[in-house]
């Protein structure tokens, strides 16, 4: 381990405080922009922080992508118009009455009825990008479910209308979205990308 990954900033949190320790910022030294005619036109001015991404109430779906469980929410709401709808994106809080949502885990679900609605392929990806190109990005739907999800197919190619099934990264979990990813329906398990399981 580097220094640099001994003293990189981590945060606890005690009694619902967050306890910052380490650094979470770290500058490099820069260096000159010089033209054809050796001329200054510049410098780089390369830096380093530590973005720190609170989840508050979406934590619990994060959490359970790496126990291989996907869950939704439903509005339970007697006086909502959209009372009974299943959400998947998780969301806190119904988008019509904005009631508290019920968590619902839907990982069934999404085995026995995910299929592609739409995808796209990326050739090109953004910054600190660390999917495999091209990225399969692929829309899925559920039945029972009024929203339809984003995620990426790791096996094969995407085809409209496809059977697809959820996997999770249980075994060394990032807690991020790129934890769940989609594979068509009966691709075997010695096909799946490393740390991946079907959950
Ligand atoms: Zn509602």
């Amino acid at each position: 381990m580097s220094i640099e990954e001994k003293t990189r900033g981590k945060v606890r949190v005690v009694n619902n405080r967050y306890k910052f320790e380490g650094n979470f910022h770290y500058a490099s030294p820069n260096s000159p922009m010089i033209n054809e005619s050796g001329k200054l036109v510049g410098v780089t001015n390369p830096r380093d922080m530590t973005y720190v991404h609170t989840y508050g109430g979406e934590a619990v779906f994060f959490e359970s992508l790496s126990q291989g469980k996907l869950v939704a929410s439903r509005c339970d709401n007697d006086d909502c118009r959209s009372k009974g709808s299943i959400f998947m994106p998780f969301r806190i809080h119904c988008p019509d009455c904005l009631m508290r949502a019920t968590q619902v885990d839907i990982t069934d679900i999404a085995k026995r009825t995910g299929k592609i609605y739409s995808f796209m392929i990326c050739e090109r990806s953004g910054a600190f990008n660390t999917l495999p190109k091209p990225i399969k990005f692929i829309n899925i739907e559920f039945e029972g479910v009024c929203t339809i999800l984003m995620g990426y197919l790791s096996v094969g190619t995407p085809v409209m209308g496809m059977r697809v099934v959820p996997i999770f990264n249980t075994k060394k979990p990032t807690y991020t979205i790129l934890d769940l990813s989609w594979v068509p329906e009966g691709t075997k398990k010695k096909d799946l990308p490393k740390n991946f399981t079907f959950g």
